[in-house]
């Protein structure tokens, strides 16, 4: 059996109880060592098998769960935050699809959901925006030309760019590109929710610049909208106490 769990953004202690549990009990694990904290694997038992699938190719990968399976071993395969976004973890079901070894998921805590909570910010803002796109830049990894950054940012929705920060300047172009303007309100997020986070609130004209004043070029987010510094937004209709829901009955008087 192969569990792969989301490890959480950074800090160790934002892994799920279940996630935890999976790796307390795991006969083998392998980590994304280029992400993942390592004072997660303080949690595996003694014995247990440690892989840095940094270092490995997918092959290698799971050659290493087959040979952990004969033995008799589960194996967790920890993955930075959840699994589903740029994990690379749908190749490697497929792989264990074509052996017969079966898998289950358990979720993680994503960098966006972390970088959020280190911003104390809320991507959808009632009158600002209702929908969050998460994106990257094209790079080495090629980007569908029907989802570049310069379309995806006519909508003006609040915009998380993962994999992109070594990118800046072309980010600023596409984003501008697509509609921004250059003062809308931006923020970069190096390492949220790890001892050594770094957080700029800059504007989509100058990421590029404040990333290079604080010496940032990976393992960030960027952030992107009005929601980043809302001048204004309106108050949530669920807790209006003009508001009638299936749980409370409003006054029908809309507050101001
Ligand atoms: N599955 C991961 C994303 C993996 S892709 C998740 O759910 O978060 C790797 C990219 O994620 C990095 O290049 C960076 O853009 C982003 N990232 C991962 N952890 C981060 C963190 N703690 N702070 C900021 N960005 C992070």
């Amino acid at each position: 059996m192969v569990t792969f769990v989301g490890a959480g953004s950074g800090a160790a202690d934002l892994i799920t109880v279940r996630g935890k549990e999976k790796l307390e009990q795991a006969g083998q694990v392998i980590y994304a060592g280029s992400l993942v904290n390592p004072q997660l694997l303080s949690y595996c038992k003694e014995g247990c098998r440690i892989f840095d699938s940094a270092k490995m190719t997918l092959e290698e990968v799971i050659a290493r769960i087959e040979e952990a399976q004969e033995d008799g071993l589960d194996t967790v395969r920890l993955h930075t935050g959840d699994s589903s976004l740029y994990g690379a973890v749908r190749e490697q079901m497929e792989e264990l699809d074509k052996r017969g070894i079966l898998y289950e998921v358990v979720p993680g805590v994503s960098s966006f959901c972390g970088a959020a909570a280190s911003l104390q910010m809320e991507y959808t803002l009632p009158g600002v925006s209702q929908s969050v796109i998460l994106t990257r830049m094209a790079g080495r990894t090629p980007v569908p030309e029907r989802e570049s950054l310069s379309s995806l940012a006519s909508h003006q929705a609040t915009m998380v760019l993962f994999l992109s920060a070594g990118m800046l300047e072309q980010v600023t172009e596409e984003l501008e590109k697509g509609g921004y303007s250059p003062d809308t309100p931006a923020a970069i997020v190096y390492k949220a929710t790890w001892p050594d986070e770094k957080q700029v609130i800059c504007t989509v004209e100058t990421l590029a610049q404040c990333a290079a004043r604080e010496g940032i070029n990976k393992t960030a987010l960027i952030i992107v909208g009005e929601a980043v510094r809302p001048e204004r937004y309106g108050r949530s209709k669920l807790y209006d106490p003009s508001f009638t829901t299936g749980y409370r009955k409003g006054t029908g008087k809309e507050e101001q």
